[in-house]
């Protein structure tokens, strides 16, 4: 159990920035920027009130109008009508509008003008987080033409102390801009770079992903898939009381193929069986190369009759396969042995009744179908072939 003072920090933070994680983070934002605003906008108040050189009616004026408009800016977004905008977090406008704010404060804060830079980096800073390269230049473009007429308006560039501060200051400012908006496309380069190797690295994940459930020679699923497709399967059976049927798949007499013809050519024989019982089976069923020359099919919602059947036109069409060959044309031959899946068996103990109903098909003189018997028991008696 939370404490309620947690949970009642919980309950405001909801209220103040919303449930949505996406718009938290947004609204957070935003709060920020108006709190440092907000903090800035005091001292210019306090300096202004404390030392009576500033013209305090514009100084209010200017707090009002800058906070003001961040406030607004920030209930939008906290409205989600941000949303659908392109910056849904109004970061630009933010920008823009505490850009002018600085450089009106700049022309404003008289000869206490060199607080003012500090201020503009840290606005700038927030253009890391959401603007693009071309916004940053933007931005920066703008920030230079705002404080290069609050300088031109408000700089003496005399040869007095004075003016020799006033001149320091509006080439602080610059240092200060420039400075930002390099280590601002620094920040963009970087996060590009991370963006496209977070793309890499899903692509990566996502061949790998396919590697892991293929089977490479034949592109069909591999055992481990298999496995996991086949217990899932089992549960929706045992939920809906439909049959599942699972078949064992030998070619007959491969070592042979190997032997004579090569390592290749036995890949080739393999590819073209896995192809020909694919274009064979229907789209609900699913084929495996479980290891070898050995197969397996499940076939969901299917009963033992039309498994048979369907199983006998997958080794008629073997039968019928010719892989063309230097000397010559290939053929094949398979023996299946099929099993139905009974409520609380395991899927290991239908593939062992299947494989045995498989070792019969290959005793009966193999190129045949065999159904396992539906009670316990081993082999089948019910051959097809
Ligand atoms: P049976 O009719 O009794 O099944 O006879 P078989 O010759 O097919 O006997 P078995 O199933 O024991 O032989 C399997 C052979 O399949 C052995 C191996 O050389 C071959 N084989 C297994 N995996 C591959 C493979 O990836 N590529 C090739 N070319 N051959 C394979
Ligand atoms: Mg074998
Ligand atoms: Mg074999």
């Amino acid at each position: 159990m939370r404490h309620p003072i947690a949970r009642a920090w919980q309950r405001i933070t909801d209220a103040a920035l919303s449930t949505d994680p996406r718009r938290r983070t947004l609204v957070s934002m935003a709060l920020l920027a108006l709190l440092l605003m907000a903090s800035s906008a005091g001292v210019m108040l306090l300096l202004a009130e404390a030392t009576q050189t500033m013209n305090v009616t514009a100084v209010r004026w200017w707090a009002a109008m800058s906070v003001g408009g961040l406030v607004v800016m920030t209930a939008f977004v906290r409205s989600g009508q941000t949303a659908r905008l392109g910056d849904p977090s109004l970061t630009i406008a933010q920008m823009v509008w505490t850009i002018t704010s600085g450089a009106v404060a700049y022309v404003l804060a008289g000869e206490a003008r060199g607080i003012v830079p500090s201020v503009l980096a840290m606005i700038l800073f927030f253009g890391t987080f959401a603007l693009t390269m071309a916004e940053v230049i933007g931005i920066g473009v703008y920030a230079l033409t705002a404080f290069g007429c609050a300088i031109a308006v408000s700089t003496r560039f005399s040869a007095s102390t004075s003016g020799y501060i006033d001149t320091a200051y509006a080439l602080m400012v610059f240092i200060v801009l420039g400075g930002c908006i390099a280590l601002n496309l620094r920040i963009q380069r970087i996060r590009a770079n991370l963006q496209r190797k977070r793309e890499a690295l899903a692509e990566a994940l996502a061949v790998n992903r396919e590697l892991a459930t293929r089977d490479e020679l034949t592109g069909l699923l591999n055992r481990r898939a298999m496995q996991d497709l086949m217990a899932l399967e089992q549960r929706r059976a045992l939920r809906t009381g439909r049959p599942l049927m699972l078949a064992q798949l030998d070619i007959d007499h491969f070592k042979p193929i190997n032997d004579t013809h090569g390592h290749s050519t036995g890949d080739r024989a393999l590819q073209a069986f896995a192809s020909t019982v694919r274009a064979s089976v229907r789209d609900t069923d699913v084929l495996a190369r479980w290891g070898g020359e050995e197969f397996v099919l499940m076939m969901a919602e299917t009963g033992p009759d039309d498994a048979r059947d369907l199983l006998d036109r997958v080794r008629q069409a073997v039968e019928a396969l010719s892989i063309p060959h230097t000397t010559g044309a290939l053929r094949l031959t398979v023996s299946v042995g099929l099993a139905q899946h009974r409520t609380g068996d395991t899927i290991d103990q239908t593939l062992e009744r299947a494989d045995q109903a498989l070792y019969t098909a290959k005793a009966l003189g193999r190129n045949r179908v065999v159904l396992a018997p539906p009670g316990k028991g081993t082999g089948g008696v019910s051959a097809r072939a």
